[in-house]
């Protein structure tokens, strides 16, 4: 096809970066293996990039903004492209899945549904890309006429986590696509191939050279020069809270515009006159699907005291019964963590859980039946009797291990759930809707769901409060964080004013 992917004898998969819309190794020849967490084997090679390649990749971006054809589209020609390359990713769903699923051990059961309904983000924006527009405000002043104008941020840089790679690229590109500007990415080096895969789809559907580009590297090495690059008007960033405040100063330094979602510690709350059977199973949605390896995880479980021991056995019963297995099974229920250092981590949180003096109810070991020793395996990991103080509870561990809590009343469940650092999202469970509202109004977070858990959609805002970060993705909210607001004043009457005076 393109000249994405060379193979070679080893075996491995040889990728190319994308520049300008041309595809190239890294200037210095460098290259990193990306490892299948299910084998435990590298599959992949990537370019190991440095500042160049970033300069590169930026100039590249920044000719496409400044003087390229795409500039010169309007709104709704953009959105057209946007259409263009919905069709196309709907046309290559399956094969983005499949390396995704190779590259970071995600459920294909999860993968193929999530890739599918990505061109629904690129056709909800490209809705947008023609309503993007600024206001006639009213002066108090009779000879002037103002309006506004939205304008394009400018080029913008993305660092994205190795969790849902493609996906979370996606909440931003589309929104900065339908409001004009250009991009470059830096993927996770531990799941940079779909990034790639994903490139050759934006190739095929026709955007101008420079619009899109991905850089590959290690973080400090290429993402680190991305956000510090001075012709980067805007970076957009997911992944950890830690690596989220060096990225923020890195952009300070040249003051480009920052949007961070970042970590969480999300309750999932479950009020005694909830359907304990939905509630069962959200909780285990939230916390054990994607194998726990995501921001909106509902990691810590607060459920009042005449419904705990009930719940806390039917999760611990369920937790039991998850199928482990590979990952492109669609039979599998939980698949690997998604890679060999992020399972020593995992591994370290749950014995420290256990000396922290709370009860491990089920889990915690690696698995050891057939065909799973290879992999970085987890077993779906629940403790009871967690004080909201401890790290089980306070330190985000972005693995399959739940930490349960007691709380007596609503206002009892509001404080343990709101004193976290983070502030990403929750959920709560209850038949009494007067007290679904209180408690949605009561939470500090960006997201609460009644009733559900870990929905999201292109039309809903999605974002932190707190430690989870600031601005939004998703939703109209998320074009405002891809433009620019200017104001603009008319003199209408031709006369000439004091000019010592404000006004
Ligand atoms: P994790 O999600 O594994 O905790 P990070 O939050 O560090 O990891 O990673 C998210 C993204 O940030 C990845 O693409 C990673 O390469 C990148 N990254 C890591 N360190 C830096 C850094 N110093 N500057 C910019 N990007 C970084």
């Amino acid at each position: 096809m393109m000249g994405t992917v060379t193979t070679q004898v080893t075996g491995l998969k040889h990728y190319d970066q994308y520049i300008g819309g041309r595809w190239a190794g890294a200037r210095s020849g460098q290259r990193l293996e990306t490892v299948n967490p299910f084998t435990g084997q590298a599959w992949a090679t990537v370019p190991r990039s440095g500042a160049a390649d970033v300069d590169q990749a930026v100039q590249a971006a920044r000719a496409a903004f400044d003087d390229g054809p795409w500039g010169r589209l309007t709104g709704r020609e953009r959105g057209r492209l946007m259409r263009r390359l919905a069709a196309v990713i709907a046309e290559h769903a399956d094969e983005v899945a499949a390396v995704e699923v190779t590259d970071n051990g995600k459920l294909i059961r999860e993968m193929a549904g999530q890739i599918q309904g990505l061109p629904d983000y690129y056709e909800y924006f490209a809705g947008a890309a023609d309503k993007i527009h600024g206001e006639t405000i009213p002066a108090d002043r009779s000879n002037f006429f103002i309006y506004t104008v939205r304008e394009p941020a400018g080029v913008v840089g993305a660092i994205t986590p190795w969790n849902s790679p493609v996906l979370l690229m996606s909440w931003k590109l589309a929104p900065a696509l339908a409001a004009g500007c250009t991009f470059v990415v830096k993927p996770a080096e531990q799941a940079p191939a779909s990034t790639l895969e994903f490139a050759r789809l934006v190739e095929e559907a026709g955007f101008p050279p420079g619009v899109f580009n991905v850089v590959t590297g290690l973080g400090p090495e290429a993402g680190g020069p991305l956000t510090e690059h001075p012709g980067v008007d805007k970076v957009a960033f997911t992944g950890s809270t830690a690596t989220g405040v060096r990225v923020m100063k890195g952009a300070a330094e040249h003051l480009a515009r920052v949007s961070l979602e970042l970590g969480g510690k999300s309750p999932n709350i479950v009020f005694a006159d909830a359907d304990l059977d939905a509630a069962a199973n959200g909780v285990v949605a939230g916390i054990f699907a994607a194998t726990g390896q995501t921001c909106m995880a509902g990691s810590r479980l607060l459920v009042q005291e005449d419904v705990y021991d009930d719940l806390v056995d039917r999760i611990a019963a369920r937790a039991g019964q998850i199928r482990l297995g590979d990952p492109l099974d669609p039979a599998t229920e939980m698949g690997p963590v998604a890679f060999a250092g992020h399972l020593a981590k995992v591994q370290d949180c749950i014995a420290a859980g256990v000396d922290s003096g709370a009860r491990l109810i089920t889990g915690g070991r690696r698995p050891t039946a057939d065909g799973l020793a290879a992999g970085y395996f987890i077993e779906p990991t629940l403790f009871s009797e967690v004080d909201n103080e401890m790290p089980l509870a306070r330190e985000e561990i972005f693995g399959p291990v739940l930490a349960a809590i007691r709380f007596a009343d609503e206002d009892q469940a509001l404080a343990i759930a709101n004193s976290s650092p983070y502030g990403l999202a929750a959920g709560v469970w209850t038949r009494d809707v007067q007290r679904a509202h209180r408690m949605a109004l009561g939470l500090r977070a960006g997201t609460i769901w009644v009733n559900a858990y870990r929905s999201v959609g292109p039309m809903a805002p999605f974002g932190g409060f707190k430690a989870s970060g600031f601005g939004r993705e998703n939703g109209l909210a998320a074009v405002a964080e891809y433009t620019e607001l200017k104001t603009v004043w008319i003199e209408l009457s031709g006369a000439t004013r004091d000019p010592f005076k404000l006004g």
